[in-house]
């Protein structure tokens, strides 16, 4: 399996759209893994996670053909995460060259709803049909063509919504765990995990930077992940061939790259940058 991290910012992207605070102005100056766009990753050529108002900037920038995508995994309705409007314009004679002419949407009834409300006026037939919509709910598991894709419930967001972070496992058993944005997990997505066999990948929340999030915020910090990683190591989850990732990073979190790495490396963790590319081979 290929992973490629497309986007690795918070919502307000670092630096942050309309923010010139000391961590944007830094990470201006020093660019390179510094420049951190809205959050998508890319599994192959077929399987999106994530379709942010940044989308089109990462086709630029690593040459991507998004015609090739089959399947979209949508976290959350946050703007980051999901622009709908980015749909309209998919097909009919927006794209008429495609390799995959038709989506499979993975994503919870309100992400749903979300493009209704923003699309249902703009956006015409022939694109509207192409879009097939799944609509998932906790701890569901489905399987998009190759990928066997579980939906784990997110501490993130308020009372009725319904964020999700993915388990995602390719044909040959590589195992992904894309954890944007989580939060602090739940007792049954504590359990989920100990039932599972060693992942290849960990992707973590770390959009707090410096600060913890206190086990009971929406997102979480450098020394939540910590310690998820040592429980991850503990029930098994994590080994030493698990690339655990901290990721999703925010200006008011503080920390630039070279910070987060060294913070990260004393403890096996790795740091993302958008572009970070990961080639995951089978256990078997
Ligand atoms: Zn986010
Ligand atoms: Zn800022
Ligand atoms: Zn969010």
């Amino acid at each position: 399996m290929k992973f490629q991290y497309l986007g690795t910012g918070a919502a307000e992207g670092w630096p942050a759209v309309f923010c010139q605070c000391t961590y944007c102005k830094e990470a201006a100056a020093a660019g390179g893994k510094n420049i951190r766009t809205r959050s998508q990753a890319i599994v192959n050529r077929d399987l999106l996670i994530d379709l942010p108002p940044d989308t089109y900037l990462h086709k630029l920038q690593q040459g991507l053909d998004l015609s090739a995508v089959r399947y979209l995994l949508v976290t959350h309705c946050h703007m980051d995460h999901f622009f709908p409007q980015e749909l309209s314009i998919r097909g009919s004679v927006f794209s008429p060259v495609m390799e995959s002419p038709e989506m499979e949407i993975y994503c919870a009834a309100q992400t749903k709803e979300l493009f209704e409300r923003c699309v249902s006026g703009e956006i015409n037939d022939q694109s509207r049909n192409a879009l097939h919509w799944h609509i998932l709910r906790a701890f569901d598991t489905v399987h998009a063509g190759p990928y066997t894709v579980t939906a784990l419930p997110a501490h993130h967001m308020g009372p009725g919504d319904e964020p999700f972070v993915y388990h995602i496992v390719d044909e040959t058993g590589v195992s992904v765990y894309y954890l944007h944005d989580s939060g602090w997990y739940a007792p049954e997505v504590w359990d989920y995990f100990s039932q599972q066999k060693p992942a290849d990948l960990i992707s973590l929340d770390t959009t707090n930077g410096e600060r913890a999030g206190s086990h009971t915020e929406g997102h979480m910090g450098v020394p939540d992940v910590l310690e998820v990683a040592d429980r991850l190591r503990e029930i098994g989850l994590a080994d030493d061939r698990t690339h655990l990732i901290m990721n999703h990073f925010s200006h008011n979190g503080h920390l630039l790259y070279e910070e987060l790495e060294a913070r990260a490396r004393p403890h096996g963790l790795e740091v993302s940058y958008d572009g970070m590319t990961l080639e995951l081979t089978s256990r078997k």
